[in-house]
């Protein structure tokens, strides 16, 4: 069995509210909200960073974004002040879970650049 978090999720052997699924990707709150709106999408499949995505998997970022645009469509994001997508990759990011997603947050004003 994985040892990663977000493969457990993926697989249901962790309980997660989820939000979007597809054949690809899933979206799910995040467990420790950073702002009123906050998702992880996180594609089905395991790579630790955007950077290690060989050029023949790509088509797995195409459908992570399709997945993010279904819920900020679903949601009403931009209408509602817009929203801010993060990938952390690395120690100096703060990547916790070594397993590629995308935070969708939104609902507060957020500041740039960021801590
Ligand atoms: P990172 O720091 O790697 O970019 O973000 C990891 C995110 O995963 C954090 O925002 C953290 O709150 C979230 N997280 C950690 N463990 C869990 C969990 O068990 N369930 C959910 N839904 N989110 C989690
Ligand atoms: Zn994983």
């Amino acid at each position: 069995m994985s040892e990663c978090l977000f493969c457990k999720i993926i697989e249901n052997k962790i309980p997660a509210q989820k939000v979007y699924e597809d054949d690809s990707s899933i979206v799910i709150k995040d467990i420790n909200p950073q702002a009123p709106v906050h998702y992880l999408a996180i594609p089905k499949k395991h790579y630790v960073s955007v950077h290690l995505v060989p050029p023949a998997e790509m088509d797995l970022l195409s459908k992570l974004f399709h997945a993010i645009n279904q819920v900020v469509k679903s949601e009403s994001l931009e209408s509602r002040g817009g929203y801010r997508l993060v990938i952390n990759s690395g120690e100096n990011s703060g990547q916790a879970v070594a397993h590629i997603h995308v935070h969708i947050l939104a609902g507060r004003k957020m500041d740039w650049p960021p801590g």
